[in-house]
């Protein structure tokens, strides 16, 4: 843990910086299987869920005017017992510690990428502006919700951390095998049905200020989706029997 007042992460102020080394002066750009899973293993110590890892290309870069080329996505869960609370201001506060809590371990992940040679820097994970979402699907490893959360097969209700970096062989996937899963959504609807606050707009967009979820800490729409219920693997099951019955009508 790091011994420093830590503040948090705050919307439009510069990320905070709680490295303990600088990154090098001559980046390395080749990473060894062993060193990968060892930052894996130091990931998982902190109860992340694993890595996912985006490969901007030049076309995405210009769109989204950015310079960064390749991302570590550092996945969590977060936790059950706080996902099932009632929503108030207090679970609101309790979401954000976890979610702090976290966050402070990325710095480490960055020293150790730094003190191996590579250039690592935290992406400040509430920076609206760059689309984290988008540089997340970057990494063929999710799919955006009909609910509009980013998901991952690790659960529905992840989070995560972004690191960029220098490291350019890192396991990227060129195939996401996710994308039933908005064909699925248009054949659900609970999240939009089930929402108590109405959030979302006659085209399905997610209403941001209606939204409660990171006020009060509303996941009705998590706890209702069958991903969440049941797991993405007995989903696609059922996905795969309706695709089925309905190519035999
Ligand atoms: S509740 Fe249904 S529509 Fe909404 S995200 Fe889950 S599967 Fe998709
Ligand atoms: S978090 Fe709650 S308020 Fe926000 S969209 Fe989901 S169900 Fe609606």
């Amino acid at each position: 843990m790091i011994d420093v007042d830590f503040k948090g992460f705050r919307y439009h102020k510069p990320i905070p910086n709680f490295y303990k080394i600088e990154n090098p002066e001559n980046p390395k750009t080749e990473i060894s299987d062993d060193l990968l899973a060892e930052l894996d293993d130091l990931a998982k110590k902190y109860d992340f869920t694993g890595i996912s890892y985006s490969k901007l290309s030049d076309d995405f870069k210009k769109d989204l005017n950015i310079e960064i080329d390749n991302v570590l996505i550092f996945k969590f869960l977060m936790g059950v017992d706080l996902i099932n609370m009632e929503p108030s201001r207090e679970k609101g506060k309790l979401m954000d510690k976890e979610f702090q809590e976290y966050g402070i371990h990325v710095y480490e992940f960055a020293d150790f990428l730094r003190e191996n040679g590579f250039k690592a820097d935290l992406i400040h994970p509430l920076d609206d502006n760059l689309s984290l979402r988008a540089i997340a699907m970057q990494s063929n490893d999710c799919v955006i919700t009909r609910s509009n959360m980013c998901y991952f097969k690790d659960g529905l209700h992840n989070s995560f951390f972004m690191i960029h970096t220098s490291i350019e062989n890192l396991p990227f996937k060129t195939e996401n095998d996710m994308l039933w899963v908005p064909d699925f959504c248009s054949t659900c609807g609970v999240c939009i049905d089930r929402c108590p606050k109405d959030a979302f707009d006659e085209n399905e967009k997610l209403l941001r200020k209606v939204c409660t979820a990171h006020r009060e800490g509303c996941n009705e729409c998590i706890l209702k989706c069958p991903f969440f219920k049941r797991g993405y693997d007995k989903v696609k099951k059922r996905y795969d029997r309706m695709k089925k019955r309905s190519e035999n009508v």
